[in-house]
């Protein structure tokens, strides 16, 4: 087909490996379904919908309380998961592994328990200028209650950050630096490793929003030495509506519970009330069993891929696209770092791209349009949002041609 298929991509079996989701076998307004949306979610494999229904067909019942063999199946299966999410990310023990509702949860948890715990009158944190609202708003909400500030650390025009920038922001003030790892709007990579290590040399706590980084490469989170990683689920094809946070072990022990309830308690009483261990003291209710377990599902699911073969392939897609999209009359590219994940956000001259996604939809490629919840760096490049196609391990070269002739076809009935 071109260059690119012989390099990279000649090691990994994209075609055999789609064949695992079955989502991706269908058509959608009369054409083969082109799923390009995957910064937004990812599909899941077999293996993990497998999970899930077993686990309701065999083993539902409540964690950690039974007295009974369905009990103790579903805890130990969601224990086991623990592990593996701990074993994929190299954190040093399962409890430093707390189950959240997602990323977002992840950090308002730190914000709210970390947050109102550390943060007083005059304190700054800082997050990058290109950061998910989710990485925004939590940090603000409590800066307004405590009389911080949160401050930008800025971007320039290719929508790489400005290192030195944030060398001259850092003072004994700024006591945490939240960033994100991959930018979801551009597919920045961050060069994260040397953002927490400024941090930390000035005094500094660092959270790293993970959310789009831990689907395209390998996350150690001990040698990064971040103090926070959070991360989603359904970005690792496993279930919505479950995330991570990984901390280090002292700063977690030393964190008021986020919410209380059942499961995080040691003992209640009137008088007073004591709190469980870790990860359970941040784990209030009845947690998202199936989706812990197919999670578990996924991580096992990954585990068995070339997962080397795998980020060749999606740079070979992302060089690709970029290489098309430099071919094709008005587009413009939005996010030229270095350094990037398989995203390609951009723009189409003399269109909306709302109009573009819709046009795109009705040929069966499904892209997202708009700001893609990051406002600010969308409102620092002047456009109220662009046209974003990302990249998994199971599309192809030719669903790049696709997206490519659907464009064309849409720039043809728009402008
Ligand atoms: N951060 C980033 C970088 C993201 O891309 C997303 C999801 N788009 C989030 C945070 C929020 O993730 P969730 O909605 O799963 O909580």
């Amino acid at each position: 087909m071109n260059d690119l298929s012989m390099s990279g991509v000649a090691t990994f079996d994209a075609e055999r490996v789609r064949q695992d989701f079955p989502i991706l076998n269908q058509e959608v307004n009369g054409n083969p379904l082109v799923y390009l949306d995957n910064a937004a979610t990812t599909q899941k494999p077999d293996a993990v919908i497998q999970a899930i229904v077993d686990y309701y067909r065999t083993d539902n019942s409540n964690v950690h309380r039974g007295a009974h063999t369905l009990a103790d199946r579903a805890t130990e299966k969601f224990e086991a998961a623990r592990l593996k999410v701990a074993s994929y990310v190299n954190a040093g023990e399962a409890r430093q592994i707390i189950w959240t509702r997602g990323t977002s949860e992840g950090i308002n948890l730190v914000a709210s328990s970390w947050g109102r715990t550390h943060l007083k009158q005059g304190d700054r944190v800082l997050v990058s200028a290109m950061e998910h609202h989710s990485n925004i708003v939590p940090w603000q909400m409590v800066a307004l209650e405590v009389g911080a500030t949160v401050e930008a650390i800025p971007v320039d025009e290719t929508g790489t950050l400005d290192l030195d920038a944030l060398a001259s922001m850092l003072d004994e003030r700024v006591k945490m630096v939240a960033c994100g790892h991959v930018s979801n709007a551009l597919g920045t990579i961050n060069p994260v490793e040397q953002i927490i290590g400024m941090a930390h040399a000035s005094g500094a706590l660092c959270l790293i929003d993970g959310a789009q980084a831990i689907s395209h490469f390998d996350v150690d989170v001990q040698a990064l030495d971040c103090d926070f990683y959070v991360f989603s689920a359904h970005k690792l094809f496993g279930p919505t509506g479950l995330g991570v946070l990984y901390g280090k072990l002292d700063l977690l022990h030393a964190m008021p519970p986020y919410q209380g309830g059942g499961e995080m308690i040691e003992t209640v009483s009137f008088a007073g009330t004591t709190y469980n261990q870790l990860p359970y003291k941040f784990e209030a209710g009845t947690p998202h069993i199936a989706g812990v377990i197919g999670f578990g599902a996924a991580i096992d699911y990954l585990q068995q891929l070339d997962r080397r073969g795998a980020q060749a392939h999606e740079q070979a897609l992302l060089a690709y696209a970029e290489k098309r999209a430099q071919e094709t009359p008005g587009v413009q590219l939005i996010g030229t770092s270095a350094s990037k994940t398989s995203v390609l956000s951009f723009l189409l001259e003399g269109t909306h791209p709302q109009d573009v996604g819709m046009l795109l939809d009705q040929q069966g490629v499904a892209v997202r349009t708009g700001n893609h919840c990051a406002q600010p760096i969308m409102d620092q490049f002047g456009i109220p949002g662009t046209i974003r196609a990302s990249f998994a391990f199971y599309n192809t070269l030719s669903d790049v041609d696709r997206l490519f002739e659907a464009l064309a076809k849409a720039r043809q009935f728009l402008v």
